[in-house]
This record gives C-alpha cells, structure tokens and sequence, in this order.
C-alpha cells in the first residue's frame, strides 16, 4: 500500500470525522476524573543532577515505539511524548550557561485537558495517570487548547488525526515497572515514586542543601498541584515553566465546555473540514498515484 492516503480511506476519514463532530454535539459532556489518591504515583525531576544526556528521551521513544529511536527529540510531537529543553540561564554572578531540562506531561492533579474532552477519550486514574484513549477521541484539539503546559500534540499527518501525549508509561506501571524515562536516567535526576513520598523527599532535601534549591518545589500547588515534581537551583521562569497559581485550570475549563460544547464542536468540525479540503488537494495533485490506488481498490 503506497504511503499516500487512499481514496477510499480519505473519504472514510472524512465520513467517520463528520459523523463523530456531529454524534459528539448531541451527548452530554463526558466527565472522566476518579479523585486522585493520597498516595498517587509521581516523578521528582532534579535540576540540579541533570546533566543533558537525553537519556530519559531515548528511551521514552523506544518504550513507546516512536520512529526514528535513535534520533535525540527536541520538542513534543506525535513521535515524541518527552524531550530535553535547554535553556539559556544567567547565575547570580553573571556567569550565562545553558542547562537542560525534562518536559513531559506533568500529569496534573486536576487536568484541564480531561474537564476539556467532551467525549472522555482522556481520563484522570487515581493512582495518577492522565491517559489517552484513541478510540475516543474526535480529533477537536480542545485538549490542546486547554492545557496549561502546551503538551498535547496533534498528529496531522495521520488521516484520522490523533493526539499524542506522555501516558506516564502506564502498562510499565502495571507490571511493577518504573517509567522507561527513569529507569533511563543515569544520574538520578528522575526518582519515581508516591507523590507525598517524592514532596517530603524534596522538601528536606531544600532543607538539608543549603543554597543548592530555589525554596519551592514545582508543581506541589501550581495548576492545582501535579504529579511531576520540580526541584532546581534556578527560577522555575527561568526554565521555561509557566507560572501558574494554585487554582486549577480544569475549574475553567469545566465552566467553557458546560456552555459551549455544540458550538465549539461545531467550530472544530468546521476547522478539520479545511484540513480535509486541503489534503483532498493535496491527493488529487498526484495523479500516478491516484490511478494506482484506485486500482487497488476495485
Ligand atoms: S499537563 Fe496538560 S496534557 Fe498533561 S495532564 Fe496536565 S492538562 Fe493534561
Ligand atoms: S513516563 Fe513514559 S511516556 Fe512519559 S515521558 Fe516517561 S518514558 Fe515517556
Ligand atoms: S537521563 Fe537524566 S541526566 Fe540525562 S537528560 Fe534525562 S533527566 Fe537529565
């Protein structure tokens, strides 16, 4: 089967799309959070004994078999649910370096993009993970629109469309495995466990290092609080985390999607009616491949 999209599957797509947009507009808006467990899993990420290695990316694309495995990540996409940012930093003492640092989704305590979902194809679990379900999602991106942090990816090479996103290694979890990031990590930067645990932990390791942290641990309350966790010893501005307060965005995002669902559906199936126009242009412009699928078909 040639790469391009066939004609049949185009117009599949385009039909499955249309009927799910407008299947979606007559259902009520799908709550999907279980309340987070005391003792729910979390990742402490230490700046400070982050080297850059991307290690933790690697084999982020392997556990979850991303083309290209061997090819270092430099941003989240459909092919990579975690990379390594590097950020230009200023010391106190005027000295200007560049240090890294891991974003993945940060598996929020109260997720904006599961109050956004009106179809729940993303759903909060007790134990932690925010997950994606395929099977569910309509392809509106109102997920993307909704999350504070700018995780959620869209795939738009895919026919059908996806979003892509860190579903924190959920069937490693499963099978008593740590996520493939940190079991990756050479330097124990990344240390997995309960989230009350990993908040203790941080906070004595503030207490106890004199100088090495900022006195806050990122993501205890920010957004309402997350499962990954940041210490480091410069501002959390500084590289590039979004200043958040501790009012969860999924309070918003609730009250928008309580008022808006038929219209913002209606817009987002509009919005993926262009899409489909312009790759339809983009099929036709390839006749010999057009003849041979259509042969294919018959
Ligand atoms: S970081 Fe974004 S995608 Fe991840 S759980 Fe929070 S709102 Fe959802
Ligand atoms: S938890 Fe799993 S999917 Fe998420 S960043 Fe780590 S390796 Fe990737
Ligand atoms: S594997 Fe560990 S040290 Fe290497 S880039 Fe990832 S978090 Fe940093």
């Amino acid at each position: 089967m040639s790469e391009v999209i066939s004609r049949r599957s185009f117009l599949m797509g385009v039909g499955v799309g249309a009927a799910s947009a407008l299947a979606a507009t007559a259902v009520e808006p799908v709550r999907a959070s279980e309340p987070v467990a005391a003792d729910s899993w979390g990742v402490l990420v230490d700046l400070t004994r982050c080297n850059g290695c991307d290690s933790c990316a690697l084999a982020c694309k392997e556990a979850n078999q991303r083309p290209e495995p061997d090819t270092v990540p430099v941003s989240l996409n459909s092919d990579a649910y975690s990379f390594v940012d590097r950020r230009q930093v200023v010391s106190d003492a005027g000295i200007e370096q560049q240090m890294p640092i891991k974003r993945q989704c940060m598996h929020c305590l109260h997720p904006a993009c599961v109050s956004a979902c009106t179809v729940g194809a993303l759903t909060k679990s007790a134990d932690g993970p925010v997950v994606y379900n395929d099977k569910k999602c309509i392809g509106c991106r109102y997920c993307q629109y909704a999350c504070p942090f700018g995780v959620p990816t869209y795939d738009w090479e895919n026919p059908l469309g996806l979003i892509h996103k860190c579903q924190f290694c959920i069937s490693r979890l499963e099978e008593g495995q740590q996520p493939a990031c940190v079991a990756g990590c050479p330097t124990g930067a990344l240390r997995f466990g309960r989230r009350s645990n990993l908040l203790a932990q941080a906070h004595a390791q503030i207490d106890t290092n004199a100088g090495r942290y900022i006195e806050q641990v990122y993501g205890e309350a920010e957004a309402g609080g997350t499962s990954i966790l940041y210490l480091s010893g410069v501002p959390f501005a500084a590289m590039g985390l979004p200043t958040l307060d501790s009012q969860a965005p999924s309070h918003y995002a609730e009250a928008m999607m309580k008022k808006t669902p038929v219209i913002g559906l209606t817009v987002a199936a509009l919005a993926s009616g262009v899409y489909w126009l312009a790759k339809r242009r983009e099929f036709l412009a390839q006749p010999q491949v057009v003849a041979e699928e259509v042969t294919h078909d018959r």
